[in-house]
């Protein structure tokens, strides 16, 4: 068994050890990719499974479009090729030989599904046109960190299509909220929404919309975004349909993602100095039963009950643990690591009481259940970890985020207290700069006016920003 570095004096070490200790990924050969293991995997399928449902009820269809995109549809659209050119990794030789035109891998799909749409959109009629989907992505990491920054990662990426700005408008709204109310409420945790500055928004985006977590080490942590393309894709695809008036127009477009950084948040947000604490909704096992026995009798007594307690838990994500060579000691240290929200430990005193002992993950708490009351208990402690957790993430930001007036006083706590900043900016790009030297950015932008002016010229400030260095 090995110990977790201190998580309070050094969380990037903590983080760096549970990914590994907990089986959540593997190193591969190439750097900046990671090999995501099955208990990694499960907890993202988990979040997907949410998101995939949430995506098709709000009006998406999903689809799949190529990974390979020509070189030149990246350089269509002009702010789009000067943003991404330094992530980009190329395609030049294939089939044994030079490709006349290099691929790009995609680091996004905007190019590419927006030439299919110049195709299939011919009217207002055909409007509006709502995809998503499930893919990789690849853009070239040069300081690599397994789920928060890697070369290859996994999302899903919505591109639509509307008749009017409006109507574009409204959908990067609809899904910027279906976003926040998946991260407050499955992965509990507790965030900052808002627009981005113009030198943070998405290559080629009008408007790009973020949600933002607050890391426990005080930083900033982007997790998914919703931009609203307006028209400028359309001009450069020549995406153009009839409208209402029989004229040629331009579609306004959109599109959102959410990555599997998201995995990443979960894991700093919840967890603790034994490991993963997961939140309920995307745990892979919800509850994890331990059989505890010294023989062969014992086990025999222990796993005539177990049929009967899996039966009652039928709503849950169950396994059993009956390894025969593992100490009771060693089985609770794994579990534990791995976040498992509830234990039930079950011994041979326990078969014949018929009862079981409940361990709570988040709280540490043992509770003595009896057999006939397993459904409920089970199902109210997994909402109160779900609650809890949100809770406890959310006292937390409220400790992380201070009110500063000046980048003078502020800008250093940023780094040594560990901590974020709500303030005033005038909105201008000189101002934001005066941030660098702190390795600090504006986040999103707020809908507050706690402070009326400029943190470096003074000048007014017409609403509030979320400041702080970010993963
Ligand atoms: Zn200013």
């Amino acid at each position: 068994m090995n110990t977790l570095p201190d998580i309070e004096k050094d969380f990037a070490q903590w983080y760096q050890d549970i990914i590994y200790q907990a089986e959540l990924v593997d190193q591969a050969p190439v750097r900046g990719c990671f090999i995501i293991r099955p208990y990694g995997w499960a907890m993202w399928e988990n979040m997907q499974q949410y998101m995939d449902a949430r995506i098709k009820a709000t009006g998406h269809q999903n689809a799949s479009f190529p990974l390979f995109i020509p070189q030149s549809f990246i350089a269509k659209e002009a702010k789009h090729v000067e943003g991404f050119s330094p992530e980009l990794a190329v395609v030049t030789h294939a089939g044994g030989k030079q490709l006349e035109e290099p691929l790009v891998v995609r680091p996004t799909s905007e190019t590419i599904i927006h030439d299919s749409f110049s195709r299939w959109v011919r009217s207002w009629r055909d409007l509006p046109l709502k995809l998503n989907q499930w893919c990789n992505v690849v853009r070239w990491e040069k300081r690599p960190r397994a789920f928060l920054r890697t070369t290859e990662f996994f999302w899903q990426e919505g591109h639509t299509v509307h008749e009017t700005l409006q109507e574009a408008e409204t959908e990067v709204q609809l899904m910027l909220n279906e976003y926040v109310s998946f991260i407050q409420g499955q992965l509990s945790i507790p965030v900052f929404v808002g627009e981005k500055s113009a030198s943070e928004r998405f290559a080629g985006a009008e408007r790009t919309y973020a949600v933002e977590g607050i890391m426990p080490d005080g930083r900033a942590l982007q997790m998914c975004t919703s931009h609203l393309l307006s028209q400028s894709f359309a001009h450069a695809f020549n995406i153009k349909f009839q409208n209402r008036e029989g004229e040629q127009a331009y579609p306004y477009l959109t599109s959102w993602g959410i990555t599997t950084r998201v995995v990443g948040a979960t894991i700093m947000t919840h967890g603790d100095q034994k490991g993963l604490v997961l939140p309920p909704a995307i745990a892979p096992i919800q509850v994890v039963v331990v059989a505890i026995f010294k023989n062969d009798e014992e086990y025999q007594a222990v796993a005539n009950e177990l049929d009967f307690i899996q039966s009652n838990l039928a709503d849950w994500r169950v396994f059993s643990d009956l390894d025969r060579q593992k100490t009771p000691g060693a089985k609770f240290y794994h579990w534990e690591l791995r976040g498992v929200p509830v234990r039930l430990e079950i011994g041979p005193r326990d078969a014949k009481a018929r009862q079981v002992v409940l361990v709570n993950r988040f709280t540490g708490q043992k509770t003595t259940v009896p057999f006939d009351q397993i459904t409920q208990v089970v199902a109210a402690e997994i909402k109160n970890i779900q609650d809890g957790l949100y809770k406890k993430a959310q006292e937390r930001l409220e400790r992380l985020v201070i009110v500063g007036q000046k980048l003078t006083e502020f800008g250093p706590q940023l780094e040594e207290r560990g901590v974020a900043c709500v303030t005033g900016w005038c909105q201008s790009p000189e101002c934001e700069q005066a941030l660098a030297p702190y390795k600090a950015s504006t986040r999103v932008l707020l809908d507050t006016q706690k402070v009326t002016h400029c943190f470096n010229c003074s000048k007014p400030s017409p609403r509030d920003v979320l400041i702080a260095r970010s993963y």
